[in-house]
Formats: structure tokens, sequence, C-alpha cells
């Protein structure tokens, strides 16, 4: 991905905002900064303890931006000092992008009724779900009216995907609370949308089982045969934090090369493997 070039232009010109869950330079939220960084935004940027920092700063840098803030969503305290430093740096900001998502290793493997804890499953929705509806308040508070919000969800929230467990249910969370926020933030004409996006090799995507699978069947099971671009991403979040996506709110936009749009693979390999 670091080689490629992202559309240049000025659709973000004028607006500002805090990127939230870049861990290094193949973080989805690290596509969508460069793709809004090439449309003219100014980016802030949180990070999740010193071990990120070394990665993280020199990306900011790249972009321009000094606005570098710890932050574990957990924390609250963590969370006010990253929305006091926006405001006291910038007034108000015009968008937010949530990319953070966890749940422990043991949580995303094997069977989902036999291996889901009452810990796991708190944590998994309070730093995956809860995480942005929290964010999401405190953004908006120094929002200006017309700004936008974007998330990242799965498809594991809306079908059984092998070991993403306690995950699908926390980005059943997500998007339902992308809903709920659009409702509640509509009247001040400012969009809450979720991007569900096909595997892509992360960090976050290295911690579910049988994640090389997963890659494998999506390229050959969906619509389009290949594994998703997270220029795509990327793509799809400029639409939706730009003025291009007026009048698009609750939304949950598949970037996914049509993976959840097919019933039953078409004739090929896929189904040549199928035993009579
Ligand atoms: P990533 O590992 O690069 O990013 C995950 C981020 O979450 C990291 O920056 C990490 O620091 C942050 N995070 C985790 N716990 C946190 C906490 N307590 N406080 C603050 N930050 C915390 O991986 P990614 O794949 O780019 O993930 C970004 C988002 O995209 C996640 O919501 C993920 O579920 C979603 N997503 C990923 C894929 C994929 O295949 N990679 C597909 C669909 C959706």
């Amino acid at each position: 991905m670091a080689e490629q070039n992202f559309p240049q232009g000025q659709l973000m010109a004028g607006k500002r905002g805090l990127i939230m869950g870049v861990a290094n330079k193949n973080s989805i939220a690290w596509a969508i900064a460069r793709q809004l960084s090439a449309q003219g935004a100014e980016l802030a940027f949180t990070y999740q303890g010193d071990a990120l920092l070394r990665r993280v700063k020199p990306l900011a840098e790249s972009v321009g931006s000094d606005i570098l803030c710890e932050c574990d969503v957990t924390n609250d305290d963590t969370m006010d000092a990253t929305f006091k430093t926006l405001k006291d740096k910038w007034g108000k900001i015009d968008f937010l992008v949530h990319a953070i998502a966890f749940a422990g290793k043991d949580q995303l493997a094997g069977s989902f009724i036999e291996n889901t804890t009452r810990e796991g499953f708190k944590s998994a929705l309070d730093i995956s779900a809860y995480s942005f509806v929290d964010a999401g308040r405190r953004a908006a508070e120094i929002m200006n009216d017309g700004g936008a919000m974007v998330t990242l969800t799965y498809l594991g929230s809306e079908r059984v995907i092998p070991n993403y467990n306690v995950m699908g249910v926390a980005k059943a969370a997500l998007e339902a609370s992308t809903r709920y926020m659009a409702a509640d933030l509509g009247p001040r004409q400012i969009r809450v949308n979720a991007i569900s996006a096909g595997p892509i090799k992360t960090l976050a995507a290295a911690g579910i089982g049988s994640g090389r699978h997963m890659f494998r069947f999506n390229k050959a099971a969906s619509a389009m045969q290949d594994n998703t671009d997270p220029m795509g991403v990327a793509g799809a979040a400029l639409y939706l934090l730009s003025d291009l996506g007026l009048s698009c709110t609750g939304e949950t936009h598949h970037v996914d090369g049509g993976f959840h749009a097919i019933g039953m693979p078409q004739e090929g390999p896929l189904r040549e493997s199928m035993p009579d």
C-alpha cells in the first residue's frame, strides 16, 4: 500500500478532524488518513501507548500533523485529554474517524458459546463498540454542524464467520450504535456512517484464528474474486466524510469486493472443490 498514490484534490480543504486507530502503516485508519490528507484535510491522531508512538509519529509527521494524543479508549482521563487538546488547538473539528477494535485472542478462536467469557464479552463490546459512542459524543461537542463521523465494521456482525465470535457481536452493536448516533446528531446535519470492509492484512486481523483461510475464501467467493483494497476503504471514507456524502447517514456501506452480496459462489474452482 505504501507505494500507492491517493487521488489528490480539495474535497477536504478547510476541514479538520481526528483519526483514532493508526497502529502502523498497514492500519486501515492510515489509508484513510492519507486519502483525507491528499484532499486537503488537516489531521490529528491518537495512539495507544508509547509502544505505538514510535510508529505513529513519523506517519503523522509525513502528512504534516503535529497533534498526537495518547489515548486508550478504556481510560476516561486520556479521552478527556484528547478532546481537550483538540478544543484548545483548533476550537472546532469537522470529522472523526474511529478505527478501533479489540478482543482477547482466546475469544477469537473455536466455539463462540464455549469460549466467550463475561470479561471477554465486556471488554470486546467496551473497546470495539462503546468507544465509538463515547468518542462520538465528545467529538460532537466540538464539531461544526454539517460534520461527519465514520467507523469500521465487518460482515461478522451480520453472518457467522468462524473464529470472529464475540467480535461479530461487538460489530453488530457498533452498527446499531451508528444508526442511533445518526438519529441523535442528524438535526445538526452531522452524519454518522460505518464502512464494512472485507479482510485486510493488519495487526488486528492477525489476531483472528484461521485468518489465512479467511483471505483465501474471500478471494475465491467474492463477486470481484479478489481481496479488499484499502484504497477502496479510504475512498469510501472520503465520500462519507466529505460533502460528497451529503444526505447519507446511519448507513453501513460494504467495501468488500461484493462478498456480502453472494449467496452461493459461481461455477469455478471453489464449487469444483466440493464433494458430490
Ligand atoms: P489495526 O491493528 O491497524 O488497528 C486497530 C487499532 O485499534 C490499533 O491502532 C489499536 O491501537 C487500536 N486499539 C485497540 N484497543 C484500543 C484501546 N483500548 N484504546 C485505543 N486504541 C485501541 O487494525 P485494522 O484492521 O486497521 O483495524 C481498524 C478497524 O477496522 C477495527 O475496528 C477493525 O475491526 C476494522 N476492520 C478491520 C478489517 C480487517 O480485515 N483488517 C476488516 C473490517 C473491519
